[in-house]
């Protein structure tokens, strides 16, 4: 978390870390307070928030006393005060959201993920005005919109590489795209890091030390954070976990290998063991995503009726899954563990008993300390919400920016 600097020619960086500050004090957070934690002086403090207060982007509250010293006026974010817009592209569904400043969903809409990117970027254009009309929100009142999509992703050229099970995306230019479409000035992220920051925005926003976000839908990916910042990496796509080996007698992997932790966790895999043990019929349609993500559900509700051998698909992807999680755990020596995705609430059940007895048992740092396993507090949304989170965080925290302006500019 950077600390602030007196020199007035970095003003812009200053209200970025004072805002920040004010964001993740839970609770409300006093002048004084701020100026201890930032190491700006209290008139730089105060100036900036009469700033912060005259742009609505902050508003004050109780007076709080303290001590000797007279009571203190605590400052918190205004809901209020900006919005976001933010998309999650899934092979099944595309998810649309219109969140305030705190990132609490204000509008929301689903629609099937339509076939090609064409498709997609009109369909998501459409939906976004949608939203905005539905909240009465000019299209000048939002920061921006936030797109969520399957990684990698070169991100300095705002592209999709080649998704899996998107049908007919490869090396697609998806952040100019919906730029010229919307209008709007456009972020695109890994769908697992902004899931992430989802959880450090909007969910788990206590989240300190180092903690693991797990998506579970088409593939497994992972992301990192550590004091409540996202670990991107290099080119932003850390958390490609998706070939780790955790069974070398699991099932085949298109990589070559055997017992990916992608593809044990697979929809197509799961419907495949289903099918071998006789618990769906061998005609059950299990080629688009949608149709795997049918066959997904039906197995999950005959697990959780009590179905013996459904129950056993379940815990044996599970196991290789637990396996693969202790070792990212114990690589980042993490202490929480999140799960979300598109799978998950369906999957949460049967996995996160046989997740937290593998690290119990077989993560080598379960002596130092224990790793939480806790389910996305943001919840099915968490991609979608991730990408508008991503939005207030560039627009607000005290880093350099990425977010590309509908021209195609980089903005300062
Ligand atoms: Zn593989």
């Amino acid at each position: 978390m950077g600390r602030g600097t007196n020199l007035p020619r970095v003003g812009d960086f200053n209200q970025r870390v004072v805002l920040d500050r004010i964001r993740r004090a839970a609770h409300g957070v006093s002048r004084v307070e701020l100026a201890a934690s930032t190491g700006l002086s209290l008139q730089t403090i105060s100036n900036i928030v009469t700033r912060l207060l005259a742009r609505g982007l902050v508003v004050e509250g109780e007076r709080k006393a303290e001590g000797r010293g007279k009571p203190r006026t605590m400052l918190h974010l205004d809901p209020r005060g900006a919005h976001a817009l933010g998309v999650h592209v899934d092979p099944v569904v595309v998810t649309a959201v219109l969140t305030d400043l705190d990132g609490a969903v204000l509008q929301r809409r689903t629609l099937p993920t339509p076939v090609g990117p064409d498709a997609l970027v009109s369909a998501v254009a459409t939906t976004t005005r949608e939203l905005l009309d539905a909240a009465g929100i000019e299209p000048a009142g939002v920061l921006g919109l936030g797109v969520a999509a399957p990684g990698p992703i070169d991100m300095s050229a705002g592209r999709v590489i080649h998704p899996p099970l998107l049908e007919g995306w490869s090396d697609v230019p998806l952040r100019d795209a919906l730029a010229r479409a919307t209008g709007l000035d456009v972020l695109l992220e890994k769908d697992v890091s902004a899931a992430m920051v989802a959880e450090l925005w909007r969910g788990n926003r206590m989240l300190r030390g180092t903690s693991l976000f797990f998506s579970m839908g088409f593939g497994v990916a992972a992301a990192v954070a550590h004091e409540g910042e996202l670990f991107a990496g290099t080119s932003r796509n850390a958390g490609e976990v998706g070939h780790l080996i955790v069974d070398p007698d699991g099932p085949s992997c298109d990589c070559g290998h055997r017992g990916c932790i992608g593809v044990s966790a697979a929809p197509a895999t799961l419907v495949r063991d289903a099918v071998d043990r006789g618990l769906l019929d061998p005609g059950t349609p299990r080629v688009t995503p949608r149709e795997l993500d049918a066959a997904l559900t039906r197995v999950c509700r005959q697990a959780g009726a009590g179905d013996r051998s459904a129950g056993d698909v379940l815990r044996t992807s599970a196991r290789r899954v637990a396996r693969g999680i202790t070792i990212v755990a114990d690589l980042v020596d993490a202490d929480v563990v999140v799960f979300g995705g598109p799978s998950w609430s369906r999957l949460a059940p049967f996995y996160v008993p046989v997740v937290r007895a593998e690290l119990a048992a077989h993560a080598t740092l379960r002596e130092m300390h224990p790793v939480e396993v806790l389910g996305s507090a943001v919840g099915d949304d968490v991609g979608a919400v991730g990408a508008a989170s991503l939005v207030l965080d560039d627009a607000f925290a005290p880093r350099p920016s990425g977010l590309v302006g509908a021209t195609g500019v980089v903005q300062p």
